[in-house]
């Protein structure tokens, strides 16, 4: 089929592949909230149309030959260099990028233009042209793949391998055009090509913003705004789904938490919260999910063979009140008090796990607080200073 495509033809199709990618992208850049990078894809599709309107009108217009190519692959090279930040950009759209770079390889293209009028040899231009795709989609596909290691999105590695199969595809083309030969590719081929792999970058990022905002919204759905930790919501519904007999649920509160915000303010609470949920986080297995109920009491559940409850408890415990908060004051620490349940046939719900685990609470604070409450095995040290 390629084959019966003629030039005019191909020089069409990719024009409007150019304006359908610009309309895509564009229409993109006004409905999501995500969208570092995807407006200026979409310019770069408008200059790449105009850019590949001034080529069509350079063949039929001969007194202006000159000016028009040298201003197509102006604008070309313009439109691939915006392409290649915009993938960047989308790609991590945290990255500080400025976008007036991509008007440097445009004006070293013009001034060697202006200098050598190289762009009146058309296996010159196109040559030169593609090599600079060639190199521009490679650097693209390269910076798209590592930031994998960031944000590991399922159709990332499909977006970097459809940007270096373009590499290839320019390479091809750049040496077909330097060589004259088109053997391996004859030029409607090589266009067609390329603007099938632009249709399906234009998808791809289509997918990959979708993917990226999925990802944020069950964030957003499953985890608590403050400390990062697991909602009640996400907590109760996955433990509730996987409770057996010898997991165990246990309840902390942080003691005599209304008295640190009456002394320093509710945005030193909140820093204490936080800090002391990462700090406890960072000891847990990882196979113990660990959530916040709400206000200042959070709750963990551990899995049977995962460790011994009592223990992993004690162990928290002294993390707690080992964390200093230094920027409300050097002394400053809390402490936090903690109810075990056990699962077994006769209390094999969450409900009557954190009921059973509030209960061992209360009686942890009721003992003095800063020490754990495990009701299965009578577990509640009278005298802090006494267990050392
Ligand atoms: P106890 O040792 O008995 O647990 O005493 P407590 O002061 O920790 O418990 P109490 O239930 O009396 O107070 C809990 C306080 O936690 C009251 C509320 O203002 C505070 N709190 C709840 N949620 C937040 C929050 O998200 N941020 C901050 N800074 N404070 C919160
Ligand atoms: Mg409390
Ligand atoms: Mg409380």
């Amino acid at each position: 089929m390629i084959n019966e495509l003629d030039m005019p033809t191909v020089l069409f199709l990719q024009k409007t592949s150019y304006i359908a990618g610009a309309l895509t992208l564009g229409y993109l850049r006004l409905t999501s909230t995500e969208n570092r990078g995807v407006g200026l894809l979409a310019a770069s599709f408008v200059v790449l149309a105009v850019a590949s309107t001034l080529a069509g009108y350079a063949e039929t217009h001969p007194a202006l030959y000159g000016p028009l190519s040298l201003i197509n692959v102006v604008l070309a090279v313009l439109g691939y260099s915006l392409l290649g930040l915009a993938f960047i950009l989308i790609s991590n759209p945290d990255r500080k990028i400025r976008i007036a770079l991509a008007l440097v390889p445009a004006a070293l293209t013009l001034a060697a233009g202006i200098v050598t009028a190289f762009h009146l040899n058309n296996t010159y231009r196109a040559s030169a042209f593609n090599f600079l795709a060639c190199l521009t989609m490679a650097a693209t596909a390269f910076v798209v793949f590592m930031d994998a290691r960031r944000e590991p999105l399922p159709i990332r590695k499909l977006v970097a391998a459809i940007l270096a199969a373009y590499s290839l595809l320019s390479l091809t083309m750049a040496l077909e055009f330097c060589l004259n030969s088109f053997a391996l590719l004859d030029v409607a081929s090589g266009f067609f090509l390329m603007i099938l792999s632009k249709f399906v970058l234009a998808i791809a990022i289509v997918i990959f913003i979708s993917e990226r905002q999925h990802i944020k919204i069950r964030h957003l759905a499953e985890r608590d705004a403050l400390t990062g930790l697991y909602n009640r919501r996400f907590f109760n519904e996955n433990v509730s789904k996987q409770l057996k007999n010898g997991d165990a649920i246990l309840y902390l509160d942080i003691d005599h938490f209304k008295q640190l915000n009456d002394r320093w303010g509710h945005s030193a609470g909140d820093e204490v919260l936080a800090k002391m949920a990462q700090a406890v986080q960072s000891i847990l297995p990882p196979t113990v999910l660990f959530g916040r109920q709400g206000g200042e009491e959070f709750i963990i559940f551990l899995p049977s063979g995962a460790g011994d409850p009592l223990l992993l408890a004690e162990r928290v415990r002294k993390a707690v009140s080992e964390i200093r908060y230094l920027r409300l004051g050097p002394d400053v620490s809390v402490t936090a008090s903690i109810g075990i349940a056990r699962a077994s046939n006769d209390r094999s719900s969450l409900l009557e796990l954190c009921r059973e685990a509030d209960r061992g609470l209360y009686l942890a604070k009721a003992a003095g607080r800063n020490r754990v409450c495990d009701t299965d095995t009578d577990y509640i040290p009278e005298n802090y200073l006494r267990m050392g």
